[in-house]
């Protein structure tokens, strides 16, 4: 298993994809209580099979139904670790799902779009959030990626064709996860040699 940690020998800073869950990696039905309720977009897997080897992966998610009662914060874990459980079987490496249990009438730290757990990734992963991007179905995803110093990508699954008016001209617009991933690599080309600061 790769626990992948920091080391002293790691090379400086990575980028990395910070992914919305529902209605980006997986189907968005509402307020999810258990894992028998998660059904994974066909594309997830081969999308996230393509940032792999150049991202580390995470997950951010507001899960407000814990904070108004509809979802217990142990419903959104087994949903959550049946997510990075299912994309470990296929070979993908999340290296940490962040939640927000909160409303927004709450003003916490944490909600998105605030770049709390980005800030915290940074930290805590070593990444490099001006060269790191988010995806995600609502227009706090893209937000999100603007507050941290990195890069949004919206898509249209999930609510994202609901929402689709509320961007501006220069956000960018993916049909689903994995067009969202052929731009992230097609922006993302510079050379390893050209990154050293
Ligand atoms: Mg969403
Ligand atoms: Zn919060």
């Amino acid at each position: 298993m790769s626990n992948a940690r920091p080391t002293k020998h790691s090379p400086a800073a990575t980028p990395a994809v910070f992914f919305d869950r529902d209605g980006t990696l997986i189907e968005d039905r509402g307020h999810l209580r258990s894992p028998d309720e998660v059904v994974f977009y066909p594309a997830t897997v081969a999308a996230l099979r393509r940032l792999q080897p150049h991202f580390r992966l995470f997950i951010v998610t507001n899960q407000p139904g814990v904070s108004i009662g509809e979802v217990t914060m142990a419903d959104v874990q087994r949903v959550n670790d049946h997510v990075v459980a299912r994309l470990r079987e296929a070979g993908i490496e999340i290296a940490a799902v962040y939640c927000c249990p909160h409303q927004r009438s709450e003003d916490c730290a944490c909600i998105k779009p605030k770049p709390f757990f980005m800030e915290q990734a940074a930290h805590e992963h070593g990444v490099d959030l001006a060269r790191s991007f988010t995806v995600g179905d609502h227009p706090h995803d893209v937000h999100l990626a603007r507050n941290a110093g990195a890069t949004g990508i919206f898509v249209l699954t999930g609510h994202g064709n609901k929402h689709l008016d509320e961007l501006t001209a220069d956000d960018i617009v993916a049909e689903d996860i994995l067009e969202a991933a052929d731009i992230i690599i097609s922006r993302s080309t510079t050379p390893d040699h050209a990154t050293t600061t």
